[in-house]
């Protein structure tokens, strides 16, 4: 049997291991084989690396890792009918089942019984990855592959943002990592102004200004609510989007909204947090939970946005790695000196 290398959560505890296993060659008539060309690492990969309490309770070794991925399909079993042999692909990482209220009626982004890539299922750090063809997306080959292979991260902060209009609207977004900083360039490509970001850590200030945010604020030297009406002639913004998960950054955003605004939240938080219902009833405002991405709306999107240069993501994609030096890129995420790591799986 041809073998791969695979970066394989191989037993519960810290750690993972870089090995050699079989290359996945049965293919049920809907799913398909793709060689991965690059893969990002995601948060919870690195959670999963480090064993944290989510991933004791979620993930069940041996396994491998990785979810964020572009390749080329390789292999297609007999009844595949969206993708062919040579199609450069990325994947939506929620597996739909296809057969739920949800999946039936236009909502497969929120399928009652979802699988995800590379948590329930054997992910995209390998030279190959099964996938089946539901969750394939072609994406134009002229987008560069560092750029397709964070196409899913892109889309949530596609999902966030456009479900409010965006268009000369003001925009806070609170908590810029990779996502929220994707999150300014797609806002300013629609066209917002002004687009504040908040954040506190210095290496996550700096990409935010890289970027190209009109506003970066630090909460922890500024009084964030006082500054955003300061910026806005005393309104608020119209649009705010969450994306820290941080209790304090919900509250003062809320704070910071204008009557009538939208507020979009991605954020996850550790346990309950309280809110004043009120506030949202008399400022009378819009707030959306966000999961995931729309299938397969938000990769349209996406897909154009880059296509088309719209969001230059160089100033997110801050380190290409060769999937030797998959740990450094590990270890990068846990000091927080970096934006999307990506690593070189194939050429
Ligand atoms: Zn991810
Ligand atoms: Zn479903």
């Amino acid at each position: 049997m041809e073998k791969m290398r695979a970066i394989l959560k191989e037993k519960p505890g810290r750690g993972a291991l870089l090995v050699e296993i079989p290359i996945p060659t049965e293919l049920a008539p809907r799913e398909v084989l793709v060689k991965v060309k690059r893969a990002s690492i995601c948060g919870s990969d690195l959670h999963i690396y480090q064993w944290n309490e989510w991933a004791r309770e979620r993930i069940k070794p041996p396994q491998v890792m990785g979810h964020e991925f572009t390749g080329e399909v390789v292999a297609v079993g007999s009844d595949v009918q969206l993708v062919e042999i040579g199609d450069v692909v990325v994947a939506e990482t929620h597996i739909p089942c296809m057969k739920c209220y949800q999946c039936r009626t236009g909502k497969m982004h929120v399928c009652k019984d979802m699988k995800i890539l590379g948590v329930d299922t054997d992910g995209a750090f390998a030279d190959y990855i099964k996938v089946p063809e539901s969750v394939l997306w072609k994406v134009d080959p002229s987008i560069p592959a560092e750029f397709a292979s964070v196409m899913e991260p892109l889309g949530n902060a596609i999902h966030t943002a456009t479900v409010a209009k965006l268009t000369g609207k003001s925009v806070l977004i609170t908590g810029i990592g990779p996502i929220g900083a994707m999150a300014v360039a797609v806002t300013k490509a629609a066209g917002s102004a002004p687009v504040i970001a908040a954040e506190i850590k210095p290496y996550r200030i700096e990409m935010a200004r890289r970027i190209g945010a009109d506003y970066v604020i630090n909460p922890l030297e500024e009084d964030l609510v006082e500054r955003v009406l300061e910026i806005t002639n005393g309104n608020g913004v119209d649009v705010f989007l969450e994306m820290s998960g941080n209790p304090s950054a919900l509250h003062q955003g809320i704070e910071a909204t204008t009557n009538g605004g939208t507020v979009s939240v991605l954020g996850v938080y550790n346990g309950k947090v309280e809110l004043d219902i009120n506030t949202i009833v008399f400022k009378a405002l819009t707030v959306y939970g966000i999961t995931g991405r729309e299938m397969f709306k938000t990769w349209h999107v996406a897909t154009q946005m880059l296509k088309y240069k719209q969001v230059d993501l160089s100033a997110v994609v801050t380190h290409v790695l060769d999937m030797e030096e998959w740990e450094k890129g590990m270890e990068l995420m846990e000091r927080g000196v970096c934006g999307k790591v990506v690593l070189k799986i194939n050429d």
